[in-house]
């Protein structure tokens, strides 16, 4: 099911949490939606999720209205809310089926529905436990399967490893990874290594207005027009390749990363193919060029340029 957003818009009191924004995610797409603290993210997915009434604009699940079939659209929803809210009194297998006949699942299926999550999140050992007994990394995973527990075709995930360790973020993020091949997924965060690794297509989002979207390439090229290279020529002359270098047509800016090794970056205009012009300088000059690296904008780059 595709998830649609149109103008929308949410204020408290003088503050626009969310200043009309439209997007859409298509069925079997996961989305990362990043921001900064406060730019509107949770704002965003309460109201996709019926949790929260907007001042104006339209959300649809598939053909569902938030509006007019919020029933319809919960059904087809699962959402793990920020903080991940739980009964943590209850053992994990009751309080999934808990949610499960809150969602509606009937008596016949609710063992298979049970069964089913117990397997995707990996609990089958922990299900008798009480959930204040679980690490961190389990009490995620119960989160993850409750909002899976009615087998909604869309997720909303806010900031599901927040507080994790490393390897605990490593296995939620696998998990969703997974749970994503079947799934229309936005996932909120705030670590931009993860949304660069379980998401198809990042959205970043500042002062309630989307900012940046795309995939992770192309936010790169949106965000970088130009082309850096890192060198390294073996010779000598330390002033002369770089003036050389300098002079260069379509060269913006070289620097001088390292001088003993004769190391420089260079940055030149979006597809001038300077890689080349740099080859053909240094046979040209007999000097031996020993390292041509192209570099990447990395996505903090990204995010620091378009929230600032
Ligand atoms: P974070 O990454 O810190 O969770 P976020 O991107 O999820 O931030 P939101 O929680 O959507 O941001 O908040 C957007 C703005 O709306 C913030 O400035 C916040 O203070 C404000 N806001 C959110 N909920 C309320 C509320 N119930 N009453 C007043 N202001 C609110």
């Amino acid at each position: 099911m595709d998830i649609i957003v149109e103008k929308l818009v949410k204020t408290y009191g003088p503050q626009k949490a969310v200043d009309d924004i439209s997007f859409k995610v298509n069925t079997g797409e996961v989305l990362g939606f990043l921001g900064p603290n406060g730019a509107g993210k949770t704002t965003t997915m309460k109201a996709i999720t019926t949790f929260l009434i907007p001042d104006s604009g339209n959300i649809y699940i598939g053909n569902y209205s938030v509006g007019t079939n919020p029933e319809e659209v919960k059904q087809n929803i699962g959402y793990l809310p920020e903080n991940n809210p739980l009964y943590e009194d209850m053992p994990v297998i009751d309080y999934l089926k808990f949610v499960g006949e809150l969602q509606g699942i009937t008596k016949e299926k609710i063992t298979d529905s049970l069964l089913s999550v117990i397997d995707t999140c990996g609990l089958e050992a922990e299900k008798h436990k009480k959930i204040s007994e679980l690490s961190k990394g389990y009490k995620q995973r119960v989160g993850l399967a409750q909002a899976l527990i009615h087998n909604p075709e869309v997720l909303i995930l806010d900031e599901p490893t927040t507080g994790l360790d490393p390897n605990q973020i490593v296995e939620i993020r696998d998990l969703i990874r997974k749970i994503g091949r079947e799934k229309t997924v936005i996932l909120s965060s705030h670590i931009l290594a993860e949304v660069e690794a379980t998401c198809d297509r990042i959205m970043i989002i500042n002062k309630g207005k989307i900012v940046a979207d795309g995939t992770n390439v192309e936010l790169r090229k949106q965000a970088h027009g130009n082309d850096i290279i890192k060198v390294r020529i073996e010779d000598n002359d330390t002033n002369s390749i770089y003036e050389a270098l300098s002079n260069m047509e379509n060269v913006n800016m070289v620097d001088i990363i390292d001088a003993k090794k004769n190391r420089f970056q260079i940055d030149s205009a979006p597809n001038s193919n300077i890689a080349a012009s740099i080859f053909s300088l240094c046979v040209e000059k007999k000097w031996v060029l020993t390292e041509l690296i192209p570099v990447e904008t990395k996505l903090e780059d990204i995010f620091k340029e378009v929230t600032k």
